[in-house]
């Protein structure tokens, strides 16, 4: 490995030499991971291959589709199911001899005429906007790409579509709606509806499209180039986006991709400090989060409320042990877990930790991942106040709680976000190259 290092540094000032001061850009076979900041020859794999980084083992690329024109009837199959489990009832609650069903929209209407603005808007973009933007960029990008078609704006488009990605949670939705179905048996009768078959069919739609969608083909078909100087053999800097290289005259000069458009940044600007406040913030709500009702149940004039932890409690109280697991993961373990480990990674990058960075970037993984599941009890509670209203018989309101819950669980995303996972990797390479040049001045 440290041979094709070298082999890459003597290209790179083999280049160094003499030539034009234009912008230049040029097709390489090299890669540079986004996970660690580490460049590496890119060979031509077999469509069942995948390549790995050889520094921290993070995914280089995703395998070639061979079912190309089935991702596309999926991708049109899912914008049909999607407008069907938005606009038909998924559930049926039946108390006695009253029923009501819900759509999807209607829990974002059901808040809407509470006033719950914020909440409502966190359901609209997560449940409604951003499913339907993911939905439409494949399209914007499978179709030209079939019939080889460059059309506008698809570099835009693919830089947005892997940026909502992780905003875009029909799949929570669908865990919340088992969840609630479960907690609800005891006292009514519900019913899946058409709208949550077509939803659950939805969510594996756009799951198998994902796995199936080869991202770096896509950049390499929009711009087959991803080696752009301006001076010759000026260092270069890796775009986290499209993962093309960039000189470092260009990123000071305009600070975008010539590729993709993105911002390109050595480390991303003052990552360290935003995710500290972001965590700090998040660490703060998640007290209220805890402390305050998070939903209010009015039986026959008689009102109870819930916090989260106390649902937890009388979900155990009723031997309801699976959901109350659920929830106690995704709701109290998970946001405590995410937060320690941004104080972790915070510190040890701070402090320049040397050793155990390949565990440190697997933990940040983790958090990238977890993170959104978090949404199931916001979900829950808006089902449950969309669903549960029979007037003086039985009504469900949501309370403060949810939406300090909501806002930890957003605010530890974007603080996951705003962390760049190449600094993890600073003190160790850097600590690397000092060795390295120590040992060659010995010798
Ligand atoms: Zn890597
Ligand atoms: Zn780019």
């Amino acid at each position: 490995m440290s041979e094709h290092k070298e082999h890459l540094q003597a290209l790179l000032e083999d280049m160094g030499r003499s030539g034009p001061e234009s912008l230049h850009s040029e097709h390489k076979d090299w890669l540079v991971c986004n996970s660690c900041g580490q460049v590496q020859y890119v060979v031509a794999l077999e469509p069942e291959h995948e390549m790995l980084c050889f520094n921290c083992g993070a995914q280089l690329s995703e395998s070639k589709s061979r079912w190309f024109e089935a991702v596309i009837a999926l991708t049109f199959a899912a914008l049909a199911l999607f407008l069907i489990s938005v606009f038909f009832p998924i559930l049926t609650l039946e108390i006695g001899a009253q029923s009501q069903s819900i759509t999807i929209f209607d829990g974002f209407w059901a808040l809407l005429e509470r006033n719950n603005f914020i909440l409502a808007a966190l359901i609209f973009v997560t449940l409604l906007l951003f499913p339907l933007c993911e939905i439409a960029a494949l399209l914007y990008l499978l179709l030209p790409y079939y019939f080889n078609r460059r059309l506008w704006g698809q570099a835009t488009v693919l830089r947005w579509f892997n940026q909502i990605q992780s905003w875009s949670m029909l799949e929570v939705f669908l865990l919340s709606m088992v969840v609630a179905s479960i907690k609800m048996a005891d006292m009514a009768h519900l019913e899946l509806e058409f709208g949550a078959y077509a939803l659950f069919l939805l969510v594996a739609m756009l799951i198998l499209a994902n796995i199936k969608l080869n991202r770096m083909m896509f950049w390499a078909w929009i711009n087959s180039n991803n080696y752009f100087t301006a001076k010759v053999g000026e260092p270069v800097l890796d775009c986290t986006s499209c993962n093309a290289m960039v000189g470092k005259s260009i990123v000071e000069e305009q600070n975008v991709c010539p590729r993709c458009g993105s911002e390109v940044h050595e480390r991303l600007p003052r990552s360290l400090e935003k995710t500290a406040a972001l965590t700090l913030a998040a660490a703060i709500l998640y007290i209220p989060a805890n402390m305050l009702p998070i939903m209010t149940y009015s039986t026959l004039g008689d009102v109870s409320t819930d916090t989260i932890f106390s649902g937890v409690v009388a979900l155990i109280a009723n031997g309801l042990y699976g959901i109350a697991a659920v929830i106690f993961i995704a709701s109290i373990a998970v946001p405590i877990l995410k937060l320690v480990i941004l104080c972790y990674l915070l510190a040890a990058v701070k402090w320049k930790v040397r050793i155990g960075v390949r565990h440190r970037a697997w933990l940040y993984k983790l958090t990238e991942i977890i993170g959104r599941w978090s949404m199931v009890d916001v979900f829950v509670v808006t089902i449950f106040v969309a669903l549960v209203q029979f007037g003086f018989v039985y009504t469900v309101e949501a309370e403060g709680a949810i939406i300090a819950f909501g806002a930890v669980v957003v605010i530890t995303m974007i603080a996951a976000e705003s962390f760049d996972p190449r600094l993890l990797w600073d003190a160790r390479n850097q600590h690397l190259r000092k060795k390295d040049s120590g040992e060659t001045t010995n010798r």
